[in-house]
């Protein structure tokens, strides 16, 4: 049996264990990442903050197209068309559309560059113990062993390495989508925008979603953790929806993962992070986790440089507590508005109302764009929360003369 000895062993090459594989392998820590797949790609919409170029350097070559302009449509078809802009719109006001199979090679070729060794394998046994980690794979039909000092759980939804150091098992959505290529004429007109569809029918939790890639749209859905037998139906029901839009379109792919729901309590253990939707570090109002996962990849790689003389959990939660310190009241703020504007017809007519106010429009991709949660002046607040208010006495009483008319248009779309 082949032996090799690490000093850190990061299990999956996706967004967060490339990430940590490069981080790592630059402040000088021995690195390698055990991915089980280099040309499966993750099954996921691929929507991701212009931060992920920005802040990891990501080229513009790696992003599909920008999209500058989002159409949301409400139970009744009422559509809200919004520009992506912050509360100071710059030319970097863009959601980028990334192929996963494109960009996490990227990021896995950036950890090899640092100094990762990058092994094609699955990670079948695993122990984490007082005096290393000891895991074992198959590579090209040989058994080998790898034995390291610490460990990085990167390995997603169904994390094997959460399992073994302990932590509990979080609810778990699924999200299905097809990649649909469509005539040229088409495809042209989804360069620079997406769109986004809210109903029961669709999306009870969530919402559809159209994004645009380079030679297809994703069209998926998600569904809660007590909904997942009817993701399928949902994703026909979007289809039948977006109607003529997609009717001359060519389904290539159907792919669903699972999402996690909730973020762990517990990411630092002796010798072990978690990273990730492995530490079920996605924000469950949008189901983005790219730039969270990548974001918990460094922090964990900084921190486990810092303590690779002495990994015990004490140490290492420091990494939770930077994590827990800078975004944990932004996850508990957007878990409480998707109870809020998600989960029946009439919350999502009141969250598509919401959309049409520029100060919500603003918010929302102040803290998608940068990250940041905005400060609004009282009056703008008071202001929006009055709306809401109205829109949701509205939608409530029975007299439907008093609501808006199904299939109107506001907004601002090129
Ligand atoms: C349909 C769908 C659409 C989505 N759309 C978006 C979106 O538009 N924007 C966004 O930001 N997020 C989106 N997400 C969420 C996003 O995909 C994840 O949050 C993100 O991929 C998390 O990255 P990660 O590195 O933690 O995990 P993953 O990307 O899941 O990577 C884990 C890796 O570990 C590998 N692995 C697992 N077990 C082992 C093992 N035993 N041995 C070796 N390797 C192993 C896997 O092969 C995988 O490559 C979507 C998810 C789904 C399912």
């Amino acid at each position: 049996m082949a032996k090799a000895r690490a000093k850190v062993l990061v299990v999956g090459g996706g967004p967060g264990g490339a990430t940590a594989g490069k981080f790592l392998a630059e402040s000088g820590l021995e690195t390698v990442v055990v991915e089980r797949s280099f040309s499966k790609p993750k099954p996921c919409g691929g929507a991701v903050p212009p931060l992920v170029m920005s802040e990891f350097g990501v080229p513009p070559e790696i992003i599909d197209c920008r999209m500058r302009y989002t159409s949301v449509f409400s139970p009744t078809n009422r559509e809200t068309q919004i520009e992506v802009a912050g509360s100071k719109p710059t030319d970097h006001d863009y959601i980028g559309m990334v192929r996963r199979e494109v960009f996490d090679n990227y990021l896995r070729q950036e950890a090899a560059k640092a100094g990762a060794e990058l092994i094609e394998a699955k990670i079948s046994d695993l122990k984490v113990t007082p005096n290393g980690v000891y895991a074992t794979y198959i590579e090209r039909g040989k058994e080998k062993r790898i034995e390291a000092d610490m460990i990085v759980g990167a390995d997603g939804a169904y994390s094997q390495v959460a399992k073994v150091v302990g932590a509990p098992r979080v609810p778990q959505a699924v999200a299905m989508q097809y990649r649909i290529t469509l005539p040229e004429s088409q495809m042209s007109e989804w360069r620079e925008r997406a769109e986004l569809y809210l109903g029961q029918e669709i999306s009870p939790d969530f919402y559809g979603w159209i994004f645009p890639k380079h030679d297809h749209v994703s069209v998926g859905v998600g569904a809660g953790p007590d909904k997942s037998q009817n993701v399928r139906a949902y994703l026909e029901n979007l289809r039948i929806r977006a109607g003529s839009k997609l009717s001359d379109g060519k389904i290539i792919a159907t792919e669903a993962h699972a999402l996690p729901m909730r973020p762990q309590k517990q990411i630092a253990f002796d010798r072990a992070v978690l990273v990730g939707d492995a530490a079920g570090m996605v924000v469950n109002t949008s189901g983005e986790g790219i730039y969270w996962a990548m974001k918990s990849g460094k922090l964990a790689a900084e921190t486990l440089a810092k303590y690779a003389d002495s990994p015990s959990a004490a140490n290492l939660q420091e990494y939770q507590r930077r994590w827990k310190k800078q975004y944990g009241s932004m996850y508990t703020f957007l878990t409480q508005l998707q109870k809020i504007y998600f989960g029946s017809d009439k919350k999502f007519e009141v969250f598509t109302e919401m959309c049409r106010d520029i100060d919500v429009q603003r918010l929302t991709f102040d803290s998608y764009l940068h990250k940041e949660m905005a400060q609004l002046p009282i009056t703008s607040g008071l202001r929006i929360l009055g709306k809401m208010w109205f829109n949701f006495a509205r939608w409530s009483i029975p007299v439907v003369a008093l609501r808006p008319k199904p299939a109107q248009v506001y907004g601002v779309l090129k």
